[in-house]
C-alpha cells in the first residue's frame, strides 16, 4: 500500500489520483494539486469536501487558514468532473421543456 493517501474527512485510503491534493507552499499560500509543501488529501466528493470545510479538517491538517476561495474552487471542480460511480450530475436539455412546466403552474387551482 505504498503511496496511498488518506482523506482528511472520511479517512478512506486510496491512490493519490483519487483525491484532491491541497498543498501549503513554503510561503504560506494554499494551492491545489501543484507545488511542493505540506499536503492534505480529500476525496473528490461533496460529502468529504463539505466536511473538510465545516470541520476545518484541511486547515488543521495543514496548520493553515484555508480561504473560502479555495473551497469555492474545489466545489467548481466538483461540478465539472463528477467522481466516478455517481453518474451524470447534469442533464441539460436544450428545448422548451422547462417552459412547458412553468406554463402549467397555477392552472390546477381552477375549477
Ligand atoms: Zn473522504
Amino acid at each position: 500500500m505504498k503511496g496511498d493517501r488518506v482523506c482528511v474527512s472520511c479517512r478512506r485510503v486510496g491512490p493519490r489520483e483519487s483525491f484532491w491534493r491541497v498543498v501549503r507552499l513554503p510561503d504560506g499560500s494554499i494551492v491545489i494539486d501543484s507545488g511542493m509543501g505540506r499536503s492534505a488529501y480529500v476525496c473528490r466528493c461533496l460529502e468529504c469536501l463539505t466536511l473538510a470545510q465545516k470541520k476545518q479538517r484541511l486547515g488543521r491538517s495543514l496548520r493553515a487558514q484555508i480561504s473560502p476561495d479555495l473551497f469555492a474552487e474545489l466545489h467548481r471542480r466538483l461540478s465539472i468532473a463528477p467522481p466516478e460511480g455517481l453518474g451524470p450530475l447534469q442533464a441539460t436539455l436544450e428545448g422548451g421543456q422547462e417552459l412547458g412546466n412553468s406554463l402549467r403552474l397555477g392552472q390546477d387551482g381552477i375549477g
